[in-house]
């Protein structure tokens, strides 16, 4: 596996394999890699003659109040475990690489980043639609694959790609969970011990509300009832951010479930912000 820092280094050696007949798939992430990551690339693997993986801590997604300094970072682990699942070539720049200093462009989706996420992050997206166009502009990748657990992500980057003629198709990956149905995150090392015991009732409660809805139930609100109530006894450390039902694809807010529902949260449990979602049907 070949390791680049740089944005030329990178645009030359994909320009040189789509030459070559070659296809390239794109597997972005910010690094400290668990099973979840793992799947990203074994997935990337299926598609494509080239796997390219970005590693990349994109400070523009970051607001002044967040982890950016303190995001976990293990390059030396990251490279082992991207070889060992089928990377080609690992890109890890400095962000003065894909930033110059009088950089001013930038790609929104406003509609569907003011929601969710975005209303605690309010230029999240806008960095990760900026530094993905910048990373599939570098790779012309064939393929980009993304997780479900960020699936606010995935759907404004479809988006993104749909409006702009983007060539590149978007591929989601199904979330990857610890046995106890904690969603693997990056951040979950920042869970304290009773924290970590507490934090599978996200998902417990998210799949209560599936079963409702295979039960018949289609009212948003008796969904995100029960949810709350199950959250209030057995996730009394858990601070909520947000808990929605939504369309599953233009994430628009849904009242009652007639079409893809998917339900999506935050909640805060110490330092760590965890974000989880699930297929209502
Ligand atoms: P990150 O490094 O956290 O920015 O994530 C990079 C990519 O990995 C994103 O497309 C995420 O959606 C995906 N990802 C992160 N955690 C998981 C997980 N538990 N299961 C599946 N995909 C994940």
């Amino acid at each position: 596996m070949q390791i680049i820092k740089t944005a030329k280094e990178l645009s030359e050696t994909c320009r040189q394999w789509h030459r070559e007949g070659k296809s390239v798939v794109l597997v972005p992430t910010m690094g400290y890699y668990h099973e979840g990551h793992a799947s990203l690339m074994d997935k990337a693997r299926t598609l494509g003659d080239k796997v390219v993986v970005s590693l990349f801590v994109n400070p523009t997604q970051f607001g002044p109040n967040e982890d950016y300094a303190s995001y976990p970072r293990d390059l030396e682990r990251d490279a082992a475990i991207a070889g060992e699942h089928g990377a080609d070539l690992l890109f890890t720049p400095e962000p003065s690489e894909l930033y110059a200093p009088d950089a001013a462009t930038w790609v929104e989706v406003p509609e569907m980043s003011n929601l969710l996420c975005g209303i605690t992050r309010p230029i999240h997206f806008r960095g990760v639609c900026t530094v993905c166009t910048k990373l599939f502009m570098l790779t012309q990748a064939d393929y980009a694959v993304f997780g479900d657990k960020d699936w606010q992500q995935q759907a404004i980057l479809r988006r993104m790609v749909r409006d702009l003629f983007y060539p590149v198709q978007i591929v989601g990956v199904p979330i990857v969970r610890a046995e106890d149905g904690l969603a693997l995150s990056s951040r979950n090392v920042y869970l304290t011990e009773e924290e970590r015991a507490q934090a599978p009732e996200i998902h417990r409660a998210l799949d209560y509300a599936r079963t409702m809805v295979a039960h018949g139930e289609t009212k948003a609100s008796a969904l995100k009832d029960a949810v709350l109530r199950r959250w209030a006894s057995k996730l009394p450390l858990g601070r909520l951010d947000y808990l929605q039902v939504i369309d599953s694809n233009s994430l628009a807010q849904v009242d009652e479930i007639t079409g893809p529902a998917t339900m999506a949260c935050a909640v805060k449990m110490g330092k760590a912000r965890l974000i989880d979602n699930i297929r209502l049907n």
